[in-house]
Protein backbone atom coordinates (compact mmCIF):
# COMPACT_ATOMS: atom_id res chain seq x y z
CA UNK A 1 0.00 0.00 0.00
CA UNK A 2 1.38 3.64 -1.03
CA UNK A 3 0.14 7.57 -0.55
CA UNK A 4 -1.86 7.47 -4.14
CA UNK A 5 -4.76 8.98 -3.90
CA UNK A 6 -7.74 6.82 -4.67
CA UNK A 7 -10.60 7.67 -6.67
CA UNK A 8 -13.84 5.07 -7.20
CA UNK A 9 -15.40 6.07 -9.97
CA UNK A 10 -19.40 4.48 -10.20
CA UNK A 11 -20.35 3.40 -13.50
CA UNK A 12 -17.20 4.04 -14.62
CA UNK A 13 -17.07 1.48 -17.61
CA UNK A 14 -18.38 3.91 -20.27
CA UNK A 15 -19.39 7.68 -21.53
CA UNK A 16 -18.68 9.86 -18.74
CA UNK A 17 -17.39 7.60 -16.32
CA UNK A 18 -14.90 6.42 -18.42
CA UNK A 19 -13.63 9.58 -19.41
CA UNK A 20 -13.46 10.37 -15.58
CA UNK A 21 -11.16 7.09 -14.87
CA UNK A 22 -8.99 8.22 -16.95
CA UNK A 23 -8.45 12.08 -16.05
CA UNK A 24 -8.25 10.95 -12.62
CA UNK A 25 -5.71 8.02 -13.32
CA UNK A 26 -4.04 10.76 -15.59
CA UNK A 27 -3.38 12.92 -12.39
CA UNK A 28 -2.42 10.21 -10.81
CA UNK A 29 -5.39 8.73 -8.69
CA UNK A 30 -5.65 4.88 -8.30
CA UNK A 31 -8.72 4.28 -9.75
CA UNK A 32 -11.69 1.60 -9.24
CA UNK A 33 -13.81 1.60 -12.33
CA UNK A 34 -17.17 0.68 -10.73
CA UNK A 35 -19.54 -1.12 -13.82
CA UNK A 36 -22.62 -2.85 -13.36
CA UNK A 37 -23.02 -5.98 -16.18
CA UNK A 38 -20.17 -4.88 -19.29
CA UNK A 39 -17.38 -6.60 -17.92
CA UNK A 40 -15.62 -5.86 -21.19
CA UNK A 41 -15.58 -2.18 -21.54
CA UNK A 42 -14.17 -2.18 -18.07
CA UNK A 43 -11.63 -4.43 -18.48
CA UNK A 44 -10.81 -2.67 -21.96
CA UNK A 45 -10.52 0.48 -19.83
CA UNK A 46 -8.37 -0.78 -16.94
CA UNK A 47 -5.83 -2.33 -19.10
CA UNK A 48 -5.74 1.28 -21.23
CA UNK A 49 -5.20 2.81 -17.93
CA UNK A 50 -2.59 0.54 -16.80
CA UNK A 51 -0.78 0.35 -20.33
CA UNK A 52 0.02 4.14 -19.69
CA UNK A 53 1.20 3.54 -16.62
CA UNK A 54 -1.63 4.27 -14.34
CA UNK A 55 -2.80 2.20 -11.58
CA UNK A 56 -6.46 0.95 -12.22
CA UNK A 57 -8.76 -2.00 -10.85
CA UNK A 58 -12.03 -2.82 -12.20
CA UNK A 59 -14.88 -4.01 -9.91
CA UNK A 60 -18.94 -5.49 -10.88
CA UNK A 61 -21.08 -4.17 -8.37
CA UNK A 62 -24.83 -3.15 -8.45
CA UNK A 63 -24.96 -0.23 -6.76
CA UNK A 64 -28.49 -0.44 -5.90
CA UNK A 65 -27.81 -3.66 -3.74
CA UNK A 66 -26.76 -2.69 -0.45
CA UNK A 67 -24.31 -5.74 0.08
CA UNK A 68 -22.87 -4.95 -3.86
CA UNK A 69 -22.03 -1.66 -2.48
CA UNK A 70 -20.82 -3.01 0.57
CA UNK A 71 -18.20 -5.03 -1.39
CA UNK A 72 -16.82 -2.92 -3.50
CA UNK A 73 -16.13 -0.24 -0.97
CA UNK A 74 -14.54 -3.24 1.20
CA UNK A 75 -12.35 -4.21 -2.03
CA UNK A 76 -10.85 -0.91 -2.50
CA UNK A 77 -9.98 -0.74 0.76
CA UNK A 78 -8.08 -4.25 0.16
CA UNK A 79 -6.47 -3.31 -2.81
CA UNK A 80 -6.03 0.46 -3.44
CA UNK A 81 -6.29 1.68 -0.16
CA UNK A 82 -8.55 4.56 1.75
CA UNK A 83 -10.80 6.34 -0.75
CA UNK A 84 -10.28 10.14 -1.00
CA UNK A 85 -12.74 11.21 -4.27
CA UNK A 86 -15.79 9.25 -4.75
CA UNK A 87 -17.58 9.92 -8.07
CA UNK A 88 -20.93 9.13 -8.06
CA UNK A 89 -21.52 8.28 -11.60
CA UNK A 90 -23.60 5.40 -12.07
CA UNK A 91 -27.34 6.39 -13.59
CA UNK A 92 -29.98 4.38 -15.75
CA UNK A 93 -33.00 6.27 -17.84
CA UNK A 94 -35.31 4.02 -19.30
CA UNK A 95 -37.60 4.17 -22.56
CA UNK A 96 -38.85 7.42 -23.39
CA UNK A 97 -43.00 7.96 -22.24
CA UNK A 98 -45.65 9.68 -20.23
CA UNK A 99 -46.11 9.56 -16.85
CA UNK A 100 -49.42 7.97 -17.27
CA UNK A 101 -47.83 5.23 -19.11
CA UNK A 102 -45.24 4.32 -16.25
CA UNK A 103 -44.77 1.26 -13.90
CA UNK A 104 -44.27 1.05 -10.28
CA UNK A 105 -41.49 -0.99 -11.42
CA UNK A 106 -39.93 1.21 -13.68
CA UNK A 107 -39.92 4.04 -11.30
CA UNK A 108 -38.61 2.32 -8.64
CA UNK A 109 -35.77 0.87 -10.45
CA UNK A 110 -34.77 4.03 -11.65
CA UNK A 111 -34.44 5.40 -8.22
CA UNK A 112 -33.09 2.20 -6.76
CA UNK A 113 -29.88 3.23 -9.02
CA UNK A 114 -30.45 6.46 -9.56
CA UNK A 115 -30.76 7.58 -6.05
CA UNK A 116 -30.35 4.78 -3.22
CA UNK A 117 -27.12 3.84 -4.92
CA UNK A 118 -25.99 7.45 -4.67
CA UNK A 119 -26.97 7.34 -1.05
CA UNK A 120 -25.25 3.74 -0.47
CA UNK A 121 -22.12 4.99 -2.03
CA UNK A 122 -21.92 8.63 -0.03
CA UNK A 123 -22.64 6.47 2.87
CA UNK A 124 -19.33 4.05 2.83
CA UNK A 125 -17.71 7.19 1.38
CA UNK A 126 -18.37 9.15 4.45
CA UNK A 127 -17.24 5.99 7.04
CA UNK A 128 -13.86 6.26 5.80
CA UNK A 129 -13.27 10.09 4.95
CA UNK A 130 -14.87 11.67 7.53
CA UNK A 131 -12.70 12.90 10.65
CA UNK A 132 -15.61 12.41 12.87
CA UNK A 133 -14.64 8.32 12.41
CA UNK A 134 -11.07 8.73 12.21
CA UNK A 135 -10.80 9.69 8.55
CA UNK A 136 -8.65 12.15 6.85
CA UNK A 137 -11.31 14.15 4.87
CA UNK A 138 -12.17 13.46 1.25
CA UNK A 139 -14.48 14.72 -1.70
CA UNK A 140 -17.85 13.54 -2.78
CA UNK A 141 -18.55 14.90 -6.64
CA UNK A 142 -22.25 13.34 -7.61
CA UNK A 143 -23.37 13.33 -11.42
CA UNK A 144 -26.79 14.73 -11.70
CA UNK A 145 -28.34 16.27 -14.50
CA UNK A 146 -29.62 19.74 -16.10
CA UNK A 147 -33.07 17.39 -16.37
CA UNK A 148 -33.51 17.77 -12.57
CA UNK A 149 -34.68 21.58 -13.50
CA UNK A 150 -36.35 20.65 -16.87
CA UNK A 151 -38.27 17.49 -15.36
CA UNK A 152 -37.96 16.03 -18.81
CA UNK A 153 -41.78 16.14 -19.88
CA UNK A 154 -42.95 13.56 -22.64
CA UNK A 155 -39.04 11.72 -22.07
CA UNK A 156 -38.88 10.47 -18.32
CA UNK A 157 -39.96 12.29 -15.51
CA UNK A 158 -38.92 9.72 -13.06
CA UNK A 159 -35.38 9.89 -14.18
CA UNK A 160 -35.26 13.82 -13.74
CA UNK A 161 -36.96 13.50 -10.28
CA UNK A 162 -34.33 11.23 -9.34
CA UNK A 163 -31.60 13.88 -10.45
CA UNK A 164 -33.86 16.49 -8.41
CA UNK A 165 -33.33 13.93 -5.26
CA UNK A 166 -29.51 13.90 -6.21
CA UNK A 167 -29.17 17.87 -5.80
CA UNK A 168 -31.30 17.84 -2.37
CA UNK A 169 -28.59 14.99 -1.55
CA UNK A 170 -25.78 16.85 -2.78
CA UNK A 171 -26.93 20.11 -0.39
CA UNK A 172 -28.24 18.39 2.84
CA UNK A 173 -24.94 16.02 2.86
CA UNK A 174 -22.86 18.98 2.25
CA UNK A 175 -23.74 20.58 5.02
CA UNK A 176 -23.59 17.48 7.36
CA UNK A 177 -20.07 17.29 6.55
CA UNK A 178 -18.50 20.08 6.03
CA UNK A 179 -16.73 20.37 9.40
CA UNK A 180 -15.58 16.86 9.35
CA UNK A 181 -12.92 17.51 6.23
CA UNK A 182 -15.70 15.95 3.06
CA UNK A 183 -16.65 18.19 0.55
CA UNK A 184 -19.72 17.79 -1.52
CA UNK A 185 -20.17 19.19 -4.77
CA UNK A 186 -22.29 18.34 -8.06
CA UNK A 187 -21.94 18.38 -11.71
CA UNK A 188 -24.94 18.66 -14.04
CA UNK A 189 -24.35 17.81 -17.45
CA UNK A 190 -26.77 18.55 -19.93
CA UNK A 191 -26.86 17.08 -23.59
CA UNK A 192 -23.89 14.96 -23.59
CA UNK A 193 -22.57 12.29 -26.56
CA UNK A 194 -22.92 8.77 -24.65
CA UNK A 195 -24.82 5.42 -25.51
CA UNK A 196 -27.22 6.68 -22.32
CA UNK A 197 -29.87 8.06 -25.77
CA UNK A 198 -30.27 5.45 -26.66
CA UNK A 199 -31.68 3.71 -23.22
CA UNK A 200 -34.36 6.12 -23.77
CA UNK A 201 -34.96 4.54 -26.94
CA UNK A 202 -33.84 7.76 -29.25
CA UNK A 203 -30.37 7.45 -29.99
CA UNK A 204 -30.25 10.39 -31.80
CA UNK A 205 -32.19 12.75 -29.50
CA UNK A 206 -28.58 14.97 -29.13
CA UNK A 207 -29.42 16.17 -33.09
CA UNK A 208 -33.16 16.67 -32.52
CA UNK A 209 -32.35 18.81 -29.53
CA UNK A 210 -29.28 20.26 -30.16
CA UNK A 211 -30.73 23.60 -32.09
CA UNK A 212 -32.36 24.08 -28.94
CA UNK A 213 -29.02 24.72 -27.01
CA UNK A 214 -27.30 27.86 -26.98
CA UNK A 215 -24.18 26.82 -28.05
CA UNK A 216 -25.25 24.72 -30.84
CA UNK A 217 -23.80 21.34 -29.77
CA UNK A 218 -24.20 18.80 -27.86
CA UNK A 219 -21.57 18.03 -25.16
CA UNK A 220 -18.11 15.19 -24.55
CA UNK A 221 -17.41 13.18 -21.84
CA UNK A 222 -14.23 14.84 -21.40
CA UNK A 223 -15.81 18.50 -21.14
CA UNK A 224 -17.90 17.01 -18.24
CA UNK A 225 -14.81 14.59 -16.81
CA UNK A 226 -12.73 18.19 -16.53
CA UNK A 227 -15.26 19.85 -14.25
CA UNK A 228 -15.86 16.86 -12.10
CA UNK A 229 -12.11 16.72 -11.69
CA UNK A 230 -12.06 20.53 -10.97
CA UNK A 231 -14.56 20.02 -8.15
CA UNK A 232 -12.25 16.67 -6.80
CA UNK A 233 -9.19 18.86 -6.72
CA UNK A 234 -7.23 21.21 -4.44
CA UNK A 235 -8.24 24.20 -6.99
CA UNK A 236 -11.88 24.12 -5.45
CA UNK A 237 -10.59 23.48 -2.05
CA UNK A 238 -13.44 26.64 -0.56
CA UNK A 239 -16.38 24.78 -2.78
CA UNK A 240 -18.80 22.65 -1.45
CA UNK A 241 -22.68 22.17 -1.64
CA UNK A 242 -22.04 23.73 -5.39
CA UNK A 243 -23.37 23.11 -8.66
CA UNK A 244 -21.33 23.03 -11.63
CA UNK A 245 -23.97 23.09 -15.08
CA UNK A 246 -21.85 21.96 -18.12
CA UNK A 247 -24.51 22.20 -20.85
CA UNK A 248 -23.69 24.24 -23.36
CA UNK A 249 -25.62 27.27 -21.61
CA UNK A 250 -28.90 24.87 -21.42
P1 LIG B 1 -23.88 5.58 -19.95
O1 LIG B 1 -22.94 5.83 -21.07
O2 LIG B 1 -25.20 4.96 -20.22
O3 LIG B 1 -23.10 4.69 -18.85
C1 LIG B 1 -23.76 4.34 -17.67
C2 LIG B 1 -22.77 3.71 -16.72
O4 LIG B 1 -23.45 3.41 -15.49
C3 LIG B 1 -22.20 2.40 -17.22
O5 LIG B 1 -20.86 2.32 -16.79
C4 LIG B 1 -23.06 1.36 -16.52
O6 LIG B 1 -22.39 0.11 -16.32
C5 LIG B 1 -23.25 2.04 -15.18
N1 LIG B 1 -24.39 1.55 -14.40
C6 LIG B 1 -25.70 1.57 -14.71
N2 LIG B 1 -26.43 1.04 -13.71
C7 LIG B 1 -25.57 0.68 -12.76
C8 LIG B 1 -25.70 0.08 -11.48
N3 LIG B 1 -26.89 -0.26 -10.99
N4 LIG B 1 -24.58 -0.16 -10.76
C9 LIG B 1 -23.36 0.17 -11.24
N5 LIG B 1 -23.16 0.76 -12.43
C10 LIG B 1 -24.26 0.99 -13.18
O7 LIG B 1 -24.20 6.90 -19.14
P2 LIG B 1 -23.57 8.39 -19.20
O8 LIG B 1 -24.32 9.13 -20.22
O9 LIG B 1 -22.10 8.34 -19.20
O10 LIG B 1 -24.11 8.94 -17.78
C11 LIG B 1 -23.31 9.03 -16.62
C12 LIG B 1 -24.04 9.90 -15.62
O11 LIG B 1 -24.25 11.19 -16.21
C13 LIG B 1 -25.41 9.37 -15.23
O12 LIG B 1 -25.64 9.59 -13.86
C14 LIG B 1 -26.36 10.22 -16.06
O13 LIG B 1 -27.62 10.34 -15.47
C15 LIG B 1 -25.62 11.54 -16.09
N6 LIG B 1 -26.01 12.41 -17.22
C16 LIG B 1 -25.80 12.02 -18.51
C17 LIG B 1 -26.19 12.88 -19.53
C18 LIG B 1 -26.00 12.56 -20.99
O14 LIG B 1 -26.48 13.34 -21.84
N7 LIG B 1 -25.33 11.49 -21.33
C19 LIG B 1 -26.81 14.10 -19.22
C20 LIG B 1 -27.01 14.44 -17.89
C21 LIG B 1 -26.59 13.58 -16.90
P3 LIG B 1 -22.40 -1.04 -17.48
O15 LIG B 1 -21.42 -0.56 -18.52
O16 LIG B 1 -21.96 -2.26 -16.79
O17 LIG B 1 -23.80 -1.11 -18.01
Amino acid sequence: MNNQRVAIITGGSRGIGAATAKLFAQNGYAVCVNYKSNAESAKALAEEIKALGGHCISIQADVSKEDDVLRLFECVDRELGVVSVLVNNAGVLKKQMRLEEMSADRINSILETNVTGYFLCCREAVKRMSTRHGGLGGVIINVSSGAARTGSPNEYIDYAASKGAIDTLTKGLSLEVAAEGIRVNCVRPGLIYTDMHADGGEPERIERLKSKIPMQRGGLSDEVAEAIYWLASEKSSFSTGSFLDVAGGL
